[in-house]
């Protein structure tokens, strides 16, 4: 037998030109949605479409799974055998699936996102159409070739939260659900009202950025690993090594979207740069799920940056950023503007009550595209409905209905129940991190995240993808996930800014 550490070597190096494939992917695909010309869609679409096949090619090489095979027989331990086990695990799903699916998803998935933007800026939901009907097809095809055995959702959702299945995001949900429900009534009820006059002026794109972006490097967003740009859509993108990008889009009269989704996406980015250098490049220096990139993401948006604690460090900052615009408002008063419970259309932009129920929407939508009780036709109706069940309002188009989210647009079917998932743990990290670094208002009050961070980097980043979502979870908070915490924390809190 080979010696362990040549094998290992061996492997490593076979890993590492996946990585670099996967980084030309990133970066194509971070181009296509910040600058890319229209007019290149057909010529990304073919390229990405042909860089998936290749790595599709370079992880099902026998030559990889044999020195996989070896090296499960070498007794390694630690790390290493993290490693082999993780590198199993993505050569065997890789191997389940055809190399031609992989090539025309990854085609359909940037043709279908090219389509998203001009159905959405047309409000026009018949040009997607097509898209959503391949994505669906793509999408049941891909999970009978992972697993003929199970619910195809199960499938697709295990793909972003690994270990999951719609009935467990259900025994999730149900409870959620009916509290989240009384909570909006008593939100109501209570007759308050959150003035959002504060936060719905005239603000100076230039001014909205430079505010939010110095707040998220402070965070510990490292803009020399990282870079802020304009999308469509929010999200955040791991290139490679060193290069963690984020991106926004700014409302000029509305303060609130683009700093929270800038804190929202550094969460991400945090997370991303966080992950172990040392395994940078295999499958262990990857992210535990999504759910868990979640927990990033909403714990710096909400958890910090809704908190009132917080914003009597920040407001002066933003009160200089702006002059003369917020002078006359009370801390207090801002931090209800940025916390105003109102139930709307579109979810990033939602307050922390109602975005689970626009969450809940999808999942139920997405269920029945893929089992096939909901055709895609019927979608745009559909959404309303839903919307009006849960939400009580009807979007006025589709603009701000069915074609507001990207995930869709790219065959993204079973992530969504991930942003609640998330979320809950959110706040149930930030339980267990007050348990070991006490009251957190503190710190926050003299603007000061050191602590936060680097609880975060030591149990959740720098583990990259050394345990399983639930174990991660285990370990961090000392149980599993749980809403509790998170309905806790939500009736506290707006019970205090509505006075119930
Ligand atoms: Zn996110």
């Amino acid at each position: 037998m080979a010696d362990a550490a040549a094998s290992l070597e061996a492997l490593r190096s076979r890993l590492a030109v996946i990585a670099d494939l996967s980084q030309a992917l990133a970066l194509m695909r971070w181009d296509q949605s910040t600058m890319m010309p229209r007019g290149g869609a057909a010529g990304r679409a073919g390229a990405l479409s042909s860089l998936e096949r290749l790595r599709h090619e370079r992880l099902v090489d026998p030559a990889l799974a044999d020195l996989v095979a070896e090296l499960e027989g070498a007794s390694l331990g630690g790390d290493d055998a993290a490693l082999v086990r993780e590198t199993r695990r993505d050569v065997e799903r890789a191997a389940k699936q055809p190399a031609d699916l992989v090539a025309r998803r990854a085609r359909a998935s940037s043709l279908g996102r090219e389509a998203w933007q001009q159905a959405r800026a047309d409000a026009d939901f018949a040009l997607f159409a097509p898209h959503l009907r391949e994505h669906v097809e793509l999408a049941r095809e891909m999970a009978a070739a992972l697993d003929g055995e199970a619910e195809p959702y199960d499938v697709l959702h295990d793909g972003y939260e690994r270990g999951s299945t719609a009935a467990a995001v259900e025994a999730t949900f149900a409870p959620l659900r009916a509290s989240l429900v009384e909570l909006v009534g008593a939100i109501r009820e209570s007759g308050g009202t959150c003035d959002t006059s504060p936060v719905l002026q005239s603000f100076d794109e230039a001014g909205q950025e430079r505010f939010a972006l110095e707040v998220a490097t402070l965070f510990g967003y490292d803009l020399h690993r990282g870079r802020l740009d304009r999308t469509v859509h929010p999200f955040a993108s791991r290139i490679g090594r060193g290069d963690v990008r984020i991106t926004t889009r700014y409302d000029p009269h509305d303060l609130r979207n683009a700093i929270f989704a800038i804190w929202h996406e550094a969460g991400h980015g945090m997370y991303e740069q966080g992950l172990p250098d040392a395994y940078a490049g295999t499958p262990l220096g990857t992210y535990a799920s999504l759910g868990v990139h979640e927990s990033q993401s909403r714990l710096w948006e909400n958890l910090v940056g809704r908190s009132l604690a917080f914003w009597e460090w920040g407001f002066e900052r933003l009160r200089a950023v702006f002059p003369g615009q917020l002078d006359d408002v009370p801390v207090e008063r801002f931090h209800a503007a940025v916390n105003a419970v109102t139930p709307s259309f579109i979810r990033v932009e939602a307050d922390e009550v109602t975005y689970h129920l626009h969450v809940m929407a999808r999942f139920e939508l997405e269920q029945g595209l893929i089992d096939g009780s909901l055709d895609v036709d019927d979608l745009p109706a559909a959404w309303n409905e839903r919307y009006e069940a849960y939400l009580g309002v009807t979007p006025p188009d589709d603009r701000v209905g069915c074609l507001q989210d990207v995930h869709w647009s790219e065959g993204g079917i079973g992530y969504f129940p991930t942003y609640t998932l998330g979320t809950l743990l959110s706040v149930q990290l930030w339980e267990a991190m007050q348990r070991d670094l006490g009251d957190l208002d503190e710190a926050l009050r003299r603007g000061e995240f050191g602590g936060i961070s680097s609880w975060l980097h030591d149990r959740i980043h720098s583990q990259g993808r050394r345990f399983t979502p639930a174990e991660l979870v285990e370990r961090a908070t000392g149980g599993p996930l749980a809403c509790d915490p998170f309905l806790r924390y939500a009736w506290a809190k707006y019970g205090a800014l509505y006075g119930f």
